[in-house]
């Protein structure tokens, strides 16, 4: 039996419960077995909430694009003698070096700047976003 059967079976103890309860105090035409019989539930009407389907927004490159690090998962890439920590924010520049959000926080610096934070210094892995650098 599913999940739902248990839940049927046991509203339909709990109903009879409460009709027996209902018959004792008042009085009916019929028999108790008659309300028993005749208001048994035989499925249940779910209502579930509407998923909510995740949409993933893909950010297009910006010319005019932000100078800000990103973690990037932890990139980091060797460039000739040179790591490459982080991505390269891929939002478009406003009133500044920066796009909205790295105007307000810069948690990894400047891309085109040292970082200034040790974080990255355990991944050395390959650069996997497209920083077209
Ligand atoms: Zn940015």
């Amino acid at each position: 039996m599913d999940f739902h059967s248990f839940l049927i079976d046991e509203i339909n103890n709990e109903i009879s419960k409460k009709i027996e309860y209902i018959y004792s105090k008042y009085k009916f035409k019929y028999t108790l077995e008659y309300y028993i019989q005749n208001n048994k539930i035989d499925s249940l009407v779910l209502y579930e909430e509407p998923k909510k389907i995740k949409t993933h927004k893909k950010h297009k490159i910006a010319e005019n694009r932000c100078e800000a690090r990103v973690w990037g998962n932890g990139n980091v890439a060797k460039n000739g003698n040179n790591y490459i920590y982080g991505c390269q924010c891929k939002r478009s520049k406003v009133h500044s070096k920066y796009c909205n959000i790295h105007n307000k926080t810069l948690p990894h610096g400047n891309f085109f700047e040292s970082v200034p934070h040790d974080h990255f210094e355990k991944y050395l892995r390959k650069l996997q976003c497209n920083n077209n650098i």
